[in-house]
């Protein structure tokens, strides 16, 4: 009995001083990155809602369960473990007492048997991962495996330790019935079977195996705890706190200010040699940032959906997190000496992995090619089962590449000198930004400082719809639908301009928040009621990133406005358009801001529309890879992500792919052309704004003219 118990304790108290060890270590750490004061706040203001959102994602495992197979074999696993946690309370008493049953509850058999449901659960959960990872096996299918990049072989390590805590929990609980100090008279089904074959060993032989397995069950139990804190599977512990603390409801819509020593950053106040300026090494990460790396579980699901990763790009949101996470590892000597002296000290690999860039061509942590692959498109963000925030450490290391480094793609800096000097990517300047009005049948009245009070919406146009030829298409659409509706509206003109998003997302934040400054000065004073953008990159900037600097709006979607003008029976679509179409997602309309459904009600309710959807839509939207700036830069790498997402839709056979946005409108529109040039898309196929569809069907007499003088070419 004596040997039993310090055998046992003993391995407990080395195991847990190894894996505090480590801890103690990670939490160090994180805390020699940036502070993120605002985590801390927002955590402790929403702590109700945290708790909820505890509730779903951690115990309910909503977004594993989004993944049929894996996420029931996560979930049973999970779960398994947790109801386990009794049989842990069991294995210790058993060491001071044979006849150890938990107070109160240890003879009832319906907790026998819940305990031998999970561990069956469990076993049900690792056979699964089994073959999961012998289908999706990295050497076998290489990229288009979600584990390519991956670990593997600690992830083989941790299954085997997971069969092992199984393993000898049914053996001890066998070897137990056998020798009668089970505390479960019936229910136990899977213990009994154990105990059943282990029977003719007889009692003294069940004796000592009783003993043996409860030690090695306690034994593997604390070697799987050191392995997880060693390990991916640190997000175990890890996830609830990362999930604690990452953004609400989630990292899409806006991105994240830029802060330095815990503020955002004022660039008139700033100071080079104290502030950081966007992510330039590793410890400029907030500790957040730093949490994020160290709870990834690399699965994978977001490599998977990345339009970028699935189009050939060197770009994998994991990896770039774990290439962070290894290159945070391997400096944290250096981040955690105490002085100058012990840095010198250090091996030299150290110095030299500390000498690092954390972008860099010939060394570097990350490839620019990878930074500067990513449209921002957020698939990635939504997949993630432990809420890392991919887009802004991205976008964070493009800030510093820009700001910093003026080390960004050379074909976007003229997007950035026209926006500076121009307030258009395009460079065609204020005054153009009336020409589509004079194209309509009807006056479209135009701000001079404060809306009037009656009128109900300011119509933003946006870069795009002002300046591009197809997307002045559909601003003339919506416009006319406007009018026909009998909706009062106002434009802003040329006392517009762009939003800023293409300078935020290519990481230029001074030139984002002096576009953003203006606009908010302008609009502030025009008082609008409701602002409605028809470009989902303006709706996302002034609805989500506006609040950032003080500018407060109701802002909707102009599909969101047509749909309900179609419920109130303001418009009614009534000619029929007799033609199969298919619709896509726009990032920042649908996965940025959850804008799914009045596009797809206003098809609905246009007679004839025979709408089928491609087989990633919505949530699992792809990308037509305009997004995060990519639309001012050549796609130089693998194939292009408009081709990719053109040819999902003419698989379908479409004669209308209609969609949401100005810059989808132009991405897929090239693509189509492209394939019709090839002979690989009939001639008809046309790409239109849902608006567009609405407007053919409604005013068929007073369609909006479909041509107009400028072109602007992204
Ligand atoms: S935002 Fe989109 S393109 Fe960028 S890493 Fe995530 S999934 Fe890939
Ligand atoms: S970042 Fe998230 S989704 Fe991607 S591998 Fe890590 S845990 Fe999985």
């Amino acid at each position: 009995m004596v040997l039993r118990i310090v055998v046992g304790l003993g391995l407990t108290a080395v195991a847990l001083a190894v894996a505090g060890h480590r801890l103690w270590w990670l939490k160090r750490l994180a805390l020699s990155g940036q502070p993120a004061p605002d985590r801390i706040e927002a955590a402790r203001a929403h702590l109700g809602r945290d708790l909820e959102t505890q509730a779903t994602e951690v115990i309910g495992q909503r977004k594993l369960l989004q993944w049929s197979v894996p996420g029931a074999a996560h979930a049973a696993t999970f779960w398994g473990f947790i109801v386990l946690l009794l049989t842990i309370i069991e294995a210790y008493g058993d060491l001071f007492s044979r006849t150890f049953a938990i107070p109160g509850i240890g003879h009832w058999p319906a907790i026998g048997f819940i305990e031998d449901l999970f561990a069956v659960g469990v076993l049900a959960g690792i056979i699964t991962f089994t073959v999961i990872r012998l289908r999706n096996n990295p050497h076998k299918e290489g990229r288009r495996s979600r584990f390519f990049g991956s670990h593997t072989g600690a992830a083989w390590v941790v299954l085997g330790m997971i069969f092992l805590v199984i393993a000898t929990l049914l053996l001890y609980r066998g070897a137990q019935i056998n020798t009668g100090v089970f505390p479960y008279a019936h229910g136990a089904f899977a213990s009994e079977i154990v105990g059943h074959w282990l029977h003719p060993l007889g009692y003294g032989v069940n004796s000592v195996l009783e003993v043996v397995f409860i030690l090695a069950q306690i034994g593997v139990i604390m070697a799987f705890a050191v392995i997880v804190v060693y390990s991916k599977h640190l997000h175990i512990a890890l996830a609830p706190v990362n999930i604690l603390f990452s953004r609400r409801p989630n990292a899409l819509g806006a991105l994240e200010p830029m802060r330095s020593n815990g503020k955002v950053l004022d660039f008139e106040e700033a100071d080079p040699d104290t502030d950081v300026f966007g992510l330039g090494k590793i410890e400029d990460f907030t500790w957040k940032g730093l949490l994020d790396m160290a709870t990834c579980t690399e699965c994978g699901r977001c490599q998977s959906q990345c339009p970028a990763w699935a189009t050939g790009k060197p770009l994998s949101p994991k990896q770039v997190i774990l290439d962070l996470r290894d290159h945070a590892f391997a400096k944290a000597p250096y981040l955690l000496a105490a002085s100058d002296e012990e840095r010198e000290k250090l091996p030299e690999a150290v110095k030299q992995e500390a000498e690092r860039p954390l972008v860099g061509k010939d060394g570097g942590v990350i490839d620019p090619d990878v930074i500067w692959s990513c449209t921002n498109c957020g698939a990635c963000v939504e997949e993630c089962p432990v809420d890392i925030e991919h887009i802004d450490h991205i976008d964070g290391m493009r800030r510093y590449q820009v700001l910093i480094e003026s080390a960004f793609p050379v074909e976007a800096a003229g997007m950035l000198k026209n926006l500076e000097n121009k307030g258009d990517p395009w460079g065609m300047g204020q005054a153009r930004r009336a020409d589509w009005m004079t194209e309509l049948d009807f006056e479209v009245p135009v701000a001079d400082g404060k809306i009037d009070p009656d009128v109900e919406y300011l119509f933003w146009v946006g870069c795009a719809g002002a300046l591009e030829d197809r997307a002045r298409k559909t601003t003339k659409a919506i416009a006319t639908l406007l009018h026909t509706a009998g909706v009062s509206f106002a434009v802003l003109g040329p006392a517009e301009t762009c939003t800023g998003d293409p300078a935020r997302r290519i990481g230029n934040e001074f030139v984002f928040s002096m576009l953003a400054q203006q606009n908010i000065e302008t609009l502030n004073e025009a008082a609008p009621k409701t602002i409605v953008a028809s470009c989902p990159h303006c709706f996302n900037t002034i609805s989500r990133e506006y609040p950032q600097l003080g500018g407060n709006y109701e802002v909707i979607h102009h599909t969101q406005l047509l749909a309900r003008l179609v419920e109130q029976g303001k418009l009614t679509p009534t000619e029929r358009i007799e033609e199969k179409l298919t619709y896509h997602d726009p990032c920042f309309l649908g996965r940025h801001n959850r804008v799914f459904t009045p596009p797809r009600e206003i098809l609905e309710a246009v007679p004839g529309v025979k709408a089928e959807e491609m087989h990633r839509c919505k949530e699992r939207g792809f990308c037509c890879g305009a997004g995060g700036a990519r639309m001012w830069m050549e796609e130089r790498i693998g194939k292009r992500i408009n081709t990719e997402r053109i040819e999902e839709a003419l698989a379908l056979d479409p004669d209308t792919i209609s969609t949401a946005c100005p810059y989808c409108l132009v991405m897929l529109g090239d693509a189509v052309n492209e394939k019709k040039a090839k002979g690989e898309a009939k001639e008809t196929v046309e790409v239109v704004d849902v608006a567009q569809l609405l407007a053919r069907s409604v005013t068929p007499a007073v369609a909006p003219a479909e041509s107009g003088p400028g072109t602007a070419e992204g």
